[in-house]
């Protein structure tokens, strides 16, 4: 399909370039088994901590310091006995090991069709979370160079998409957001007046789902590399 010049793409990071949720999924169910093995009963733990990672998220934006300090949390409100505390969080560290370290898996055909995608329009980064994790991830892909700039927001709502927008100068009509989570992602981008492309992922974190909202202006795609039929 031709496109002007100037035409725009905001890219999303985490489940839609890289696996990221997959890992939080594993330590949360290895600290959920944990924590049954020393008794405790594990629909109240893992109600307790959804509740702690709500409040968490709320104070302190979402990322991979505040998810085990939610496990952390969640572990010390069923007053564990002082004798073995010390020793029981530094077991949970070292199962959240993987999620500081986070290792980059690129989902399939990401960095070829990112290489002919920004030749044909420019390219933005824009991911929510944590600056410092989010740019060590952003690092580790080898793919900043795919983009003519990276933008980091605490939440990707309406008004953080209208501020990407007025910062770059970007044409609405000729702008897309490419991403995985209908709340962050593409329901906030349709109502900012871009269009969207979704691109679901088996493993989107359940506080991402939300129902997808009814526009012409959105496209839902199997894989990345089906961008490259429409862009
Ligand atoms: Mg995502």
């Amino acid at each position: 399909m031709h496109h002007p010049r100037g035409s725009a793409l905001l890219i999303d990071a985490d489940d839609t370039l890289w696996e990221n949720n997959v890992c939080f999924e594993q330590v949360r169910a290895q600290f959920l088994q944990w924590m049954e093995a020393l008794g405790f009963p594990g629909g109240e733990v893992e109600e307790t901590f959804a509740e702690m990672e709500h409040e968490n998220i709320r104070n302190n934006g979402c990322g991979g310091e505040n998810f085990v300090a939610s496990l952390k949390d969640t572990y010390l409100s069923f007053r564990p006995d002082p004798a073995t505390r010390d020793h029981a969080l530094s077991q949970i560290d070292a199962m959240a090991e993987t999620v500081r370290k986070h290792p980059i898996h690129l989902l399939d055909g990401v960095r070829d069709s990112l290489e002919i995608l920004r030749r044909k329009h420019r390219t933005i980064l824009f991911t929510k979370g944590n600056p410092t994790e989010q740019n060590r991830k952003i690092e580790a892909s080898e793919l900043a160079g795919c983009f003519e700039a990276i933008e980091i927001v605490r939440e990707k709502s309406v008004s953080a998409f209208q501020g990407v927008i007025a910062r770059h100068r970007l044409p609405k009509q000729y702008t897309w957001m490419v991403g995985n989570s209908p709340k962050s992602d593409i329901n906030p981008a349709v109502a900012a007046g871009i269009g969207a492309f979704y691109i679901p992922h088996a493993w989107t974190w359940k506080r991402e789902r939300e129902e997808l909202c009814v526009s012409t202006q959105v496209t839902v795609l199997k894989r990345f590399s089906d961008l490259l039929e429409h862009l």
